[in-house]
């Protein structure tokens, strides 16, 4: 199915992120967390792709397919670009069509210090007007309610997501964000800049403190004063930060949700136990 047939359908939408496995040892795992997360009946589950470099690309493919036949859940493959030629992203649409895959994610990637970047695309809005005409894929785009870390300002980073959905993006996920009210305010002047598809806000539940420091170097999210609170609090104690980070997660889920929001993107982080925790909060809210 059609992401843009999912958005249609009247009910929020739920969907999952996930990464292959980097050993082929841990593929056999990957059951386990696909048989939890499919049970949660996510309208579709995303899975990542590597900025170039990655032999694990083909995983996520092959992940992508498995999610489709075996679990009956809609897979949206992560497609980056800046380290590809125009007869690699040729390749790997030609592979995903053969693999039944509809939908795609299309991004630049991040940088990577030992993959240089190639000529072919500099950004994920190019790597769009390249497939959409010649491919039948449904495509979704990358968004940050903060500004991308690289923006040059407020107005640009509005600008070129325009471009991006001008070029064929039908849907919009976020960066996560710990913060609702920059959510909301972001969607607003989304509207305002004219972009009318979809936008999911994507949602990490904190869980341990490294995870923290390493989210905040590498996406630029800001803590809001009652979150560093209970990293202050908490963040010694494994048990009680994972209650916490669960907690906060879940009410930021309950308050969009309740404002507005169309679904909600979970970034799972291949943990079945944050995803059905979550799911089982929201099960009459959702
Ligand atoms: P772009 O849309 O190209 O934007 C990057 C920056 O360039 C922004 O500041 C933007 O304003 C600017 N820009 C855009 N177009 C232009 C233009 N035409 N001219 C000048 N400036 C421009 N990374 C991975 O490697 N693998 C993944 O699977 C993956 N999944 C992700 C999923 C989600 C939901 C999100 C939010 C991010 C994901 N990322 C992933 C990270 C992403 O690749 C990085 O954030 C990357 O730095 C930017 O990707 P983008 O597609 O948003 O880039």
């Amino acid at each position: 199915m059609r992401l843009t047939d999912i958005y249609n359908k009247p009910d929020k939408v739920l969907s999952f992120e996930i990464f292959p496995p980097k050993h082929d040892d841990e593929l056999k795992n990957i059951d386990a967390t696909l048989e939890v997360l499919c049970d949660l009946k996510p309208d579709y589950i995303s899975v990542t792709f590597g900025a170039g470099g990655s032999s694990n690309n083909n995983k996520t493919i092959a992940l992508a397919r498995k999610i489709k036949e075996q679990y009956g859940v809609e897979p949206v493959v992560h497609l980056t670009c800046m380290t590809y030629t125009k007869a690699e992203i040729d390749e790997f649409c030609k592979e995903l069509t053969a693999n039944g895959i509809e939908n795609i994610l299309a991004l630049r990637g991040d940088y990577n210090p030992n993959v240089p970047p190639k000529d072919d695309f500099r950004h994920a809005s190019e790597l769009i007007e390249y497939i959409k005409p010649k491919t039948n894929f449904c495509i979704a785009g990358a968004c940050y309610p903060e500004c991308h870390p690289e923006s040059e300002s407020r107005v640009t980073e509005f600008k070129n997501l325009r471009r991006k959905v001008d070029a064929g993006a039908e849907v919009l996920l976020s960066q996560l964000f710990f913060d609702n009210d920059v959510f909301f305010k972001f969607v607003e002047d989304s509207r305002i800049a004219g972009i009318e598809v979809p936008i999911t806000p994507g949602i990490m539940p904190v869980l341990n403190a490294n995870q923290i420091k390493r989210m905040i170097t590498t996406c630029g999210a800001t803590l809001p004063a009652r979150f560093e609170k209970i990293i202050e609090r908490y963040g010694d104690n494994k048990e009680a930060l994972f209650d916490a980070g669960m907690y906060y997660a879940i009410s930021q889920i309950i308050d969009l949700l309740a404002n507005g929001s169309d679904g909600v993107h979970i970034y799972t982080m291949n943990n079945p136990q944050v995803a059905r925790r979550i799911c089982d909060a929201i099960k009459n809210i959702i």
